[in-house]
């Protein structure tokens, strides 16, 4: 069976179609080929599926070659290698990916048009690679695009969950997940190396009990990491990298006859618990929950990663003092900071070095990027989750520890409580360990991921570690790859500005400042406007042929699609829809530009009030669409099932992008550039990467407003939600309109939480910010009837989206925290 949502687009477009034979230059015998002896089936009565698999497996034929020439390259020119570890990989399509990578996207969709075979229809076979939440994993993903791009010899280091973040369907308004099978069917773009495993030695073992994995103390066991390779194409398909990710698997399933492995003494874990391992992707985002499978995942992420990097160094060298000169390891986050301990036991245990030098190329070795201030989510691991898996990794730690708060203490003398705020240990009920501590005291790098965040961590989070180590912090702001995000997914755009400045933007993305100039001239302006229209249309097609929903491109569409979480304030947003509603019911004439008002996220399986809120919005666009007074003129709709290819097909048709979390709560954000380079005008608050957005394109460029980071620090000990309900009518009028059950006449009192919630502590400040919001939006709406001056103002956001390339987040990594250098595959 298909998964829901694609097998309603699948025998819509599984009819087998005409099949004729000049198809695309040497791809078309490839093409036949595949069909004819993978799925062994006459090419003209293939199914689409089996027709996404010999594409796939033709483009696969067309890369290969190049990358085993990439590996060979690497292995003979021996540079410094960057490694880039992180728990989430959130990928997305791969096969109009690389295509576009390898720039041969338009001939082949030309070739397959021209072979009447439908296009759409096949590339929409392949399932999104979701192995990851959000942002941070997205991030993972465009920075492998861009390493490839500017010809880094890079690697990432991920897992390889059978199941991928859950698929979002909504009943009655209630987000349902369901699982992702997204390897039911043979994905044609992973290698299984087998040959390449890896054996992690835990000392206890795992056991399923009514369903939930439980640690066996006392008895050691060994697992199995069998690595599956992915290519990753540079922009121009010189550099084709590597994406490794690490399957689980029980020795008692794996043959190591085929292999000369040694000695291999271990015991036998239930095969069972050990496949359990990487079965699944945890869903929660900005939130730990401390779960033993989750602290196993992390540990053999890193396991497996590190003992395979030391193995590729030891194959070109034996003096251990070259590894920080060999290997750069970059910790996405602290999920892979297993790492500090695992490095020094293996430079302790296996090569016998000293302590000091075991340090020294440990530290040299690391860095390490932060994501989030929010407590919540700072990794703590129980103590005895340590004791139980990873006995000598905790002894490693306590000797850290020991060594680090005897320096503290010598630099700060009689201040016990500078070495209690240090400490790698945080001494409670339960004794846990600082993740992050660990992480910054183990690395010679620190960094934030946007300007604000960056100080803020410095300043507040761990304020006493940067004081004791500054030259380790510093900030590299995200970005995101205009391949994905412009070239591939906004086609008319790109051909607009490939027409004005020519096509140098696509691998240098500074010279999109060279559209500038062209923002003043109607001829651009118009068509500009016109490629938004288009995707707009296009966009409108979509949604109707799969949703049946109809929407109006000629409204505004104003977008916010993130994960939901309070921090984000979807409900501000509701807040500003409800008031909107509340003038037109008031003022029935009221003159306005139609809006439509798109929602799609995301809530963490536990998160109930995320949960609600995706019920408020699926509600409120319920009730507005039943009310006949407001029809035409506002209408919300909530997109299910929010990924990457929804974004890739949303964000090109978007008007405008809010990005409006309480300042100082997002640390970067990543689908505010993606916006911006895609021509939307954004309303927003002073935070995240946002604030440098706003610098590069000019204040009067973008619609800021509400309270700031500092503002919103200092009125946390006095703001009272209430004083705005009482002072503010439109305000409260809105909170008075959901607490009636207006939006859920037949399920009263379904809302009560969420009015609670922002009458009692509001503690994302969303009616501080209200009014403001109504200010910036009606400024917004002003603008948006002047369509020149908008698609004047857009165009400069476009321009001044060069800094937002991940690439410009990759050069800085490179030469600031790497100091590695390209190596150019001849
Ligand atoms: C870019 C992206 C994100 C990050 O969005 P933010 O608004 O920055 O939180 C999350 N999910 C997907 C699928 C994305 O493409």
């Amino acid at each position: 069976m298909d998964a829901p949502t694609r097998s309603s687009l699948a025998s819509k477009q599984t009819p087998p179609q005409p099949f004729s034979v000049p198809f695309f230059g040497q791809a078309d015998a490839l093409f036949e080929r595949h069909l004819l002896s993978d799925a062994v089936v006459e090419p003209v009565g293939a199914y689409e599926r089996q027709r996404f698999e010999a594409l796939g497996h033709s483009v696969r034929d067309v890369l290969a070659a190049q990358w085993i020439k990439t590996q060979a390259t690497y292995d003979q020119a021996d540079p410094k290698r960057i490694y880039y570890l992180s728990m989430e990989f959130l990928i997305g399509r791969s096969l109009t990916n690389n295509l576009t990578n390898l720039m041969l996207n338009p001939s082949f969709k030309h070739a397959a048009i021209e072979a009447q075979l439908d296009w759409v229809g096949m590339v929409e076979q392949e399932p999104d690679a979701g192995l990851g939440n959000g942002g941070l994993g997205r991030l993972a993903a465009c920075f492998l695009d861009s390493m490839a791009t500017m010809q880094l010899p890079a690697m990432g280091y991920g897992l390889r969950y059978e199941y991928g973040m859950f698929k979002q369907a909504i009943e009655q308004g209630w987000q349902r997940e369901q699982p992702d099978n997204w390897l039911r069917r043979q994905d044609p773009w992973e290698i299984l190396r087998r040959s390449e495993f890896v054996e992690v030695k835990l000392s206890c073992s795992f056991e399923m009990h009514q369903g939930n994995l439980q640690i066996v103390a006392g008895h050691p066991s060994t697992l199995i990491g069998v690595p599956y390779d992915r290519p990753i194409v540079g922009f121009g398909g010189r550099t084709i990298n590597s994406l490794r990710l690490w399957s689980a698997t029980a020795p008692d399933y794996f043959d190591f006859q085929e292999f000369s492995s040694g000695d291999f003494v271990g015991a036998l874990v239930g095969s069972i618990s050990a496949q359990t391992l990487t079965r699944v992707l945890y869903p929660d985002d900005s939130t730990q929950k401390g779960q033993a499978l989750r602290f196993a995942q992390e540990y053999f992420l890193v396991a497996c990663s590190l003992a395979d990097l030391i193995r590729r160094f030891r194959r070109h060298s034996d003096d251990w003092q070259l590894l920080p000169e060999k290997v750069a390891i970059q910790l996405n986050d602290t999920h892979p900071s297993l790492s500090v301990p695992e490095l020094m036991r293996i430079l302790l245990d296996e090569a016998n070095l000293p302590w000091d030098e075991a340090w020294d190329l440990t530290t040299r070795s690391l860095a390490y990027t932060n994501h989030t201030l929010l407590p919540e989510a700072l990794e703590k691991w129980p103590l005895h989750y340590f004791r139980q898996m990873l006995p000598r990794q905790l002894e490693i730690i306590y000797e850290i520890n020991s060594r680090f708060l005897s320096d503290v203490r010598s630099r700060h003398p009689g201040d016990e409580g500078i070495v209690e705020r240090v400490s790698l240990i945080e001494e409670g009920e339960e004794d846990k360990v600082r993740m992050a501590n660990l992480a910054i005291v183990g690395s010679h790098s620190t960094n934030g991921v946007a300007a604000i965040h960056s100080n803020l961590l410095k300043t507040t989070t761990v304020r006493d570690l940067a004081q004791i180590f500054p030259e380790r912090f510093n900030n590299k702001t995200n970005g995101v790859t205009p391949r994905r995000w412009l070239l591939m997914c906004n086609p008319d755009l790109s051909q607009v500005i490939s027409d004005a400045i020519g096509e140098d933007w696509m691998e240098d993305f500074s010279k999109i400042v060279d559209l500038a100039p062209h923002a003043g001239e109607p001829g651009f302006q118009h068509a500009f406007l016109q490629a938004k229209r288009n995707a707009k249309a296009n966009f409108a097609g979509w949604l109707h042929s799969v949703s049946g929903q109809s929407v109006d491109p000629d409204s505004i569409f104003d977008c916010q699609i993130k994960r939901i979480h309070e921090y984000k304030r979807q409900m501000l947003n509701a807040l500003r829809v409800i008031v909107l509603y509340n003038r037109i019911r008031a003022v029935p004439d009221l003159e306005i530009t139609p809006r439509t008002f798109f929602f799609a996220g995301k809530a963490a399986p536990g998160y109930r009030i995320a949960k609600l809120i995706i019920k408020f919005l699926n509600n409120l666009a319920g009730t507005i669409d039943g009310d006949p007074l407001v029809r035409g003129r506002i209408k919300v709709v909530f997109l299910p099932e929010y990924c990457v290819s929804l974004a890739e097909r949303l964000i090109p048709a978007a008007d405008v992008s809010n990005q409006i979390s309480t300042a100082g709560y997002e640390a970067s954000g990543t689908s505010n550039m993606k916006f911006m380079m895609n021509g939307a005008l954004t309303i927003a608050t002073r935070d995240g990467a946002t604030i440098e957005m706003a610098e590069q394109a000019g204040e009067d460029n973008f619609f800021l407003f509400g309270l700031t980071a500092q503002q919103v620090a200092e009125s946390r000990g006095w703001y009272d939600p209430r004083w705005h309900y009482d002072n503010d009518v439109e305000t409260r009028q809105a909170i008075d309109l959901i607490a009636s059950d207006h939006f859920s006449q037949n399920e009263r009192g379904a809302f009560g939480p969420i009015v609670d919630i922002l009458l009692h502590g509001d503690h994302y400040m969303h009616l501080a910010d209200l009014s403001a919001y109504l200010a910036a939006d009606q400024a917004l709406c002003a603008l948006y009837a002047d369509r020149n001056e908008w698609a004047r103002k857009a165009i400069l956001n476009v321009a001044h989206s060069g800094p937002f390339s991940s690439d410009r987040s990759i050069a800085q990594y490179a030469s600031e925290i790497w100091r590695a250098k390209p190596c150019p595959v001849a």
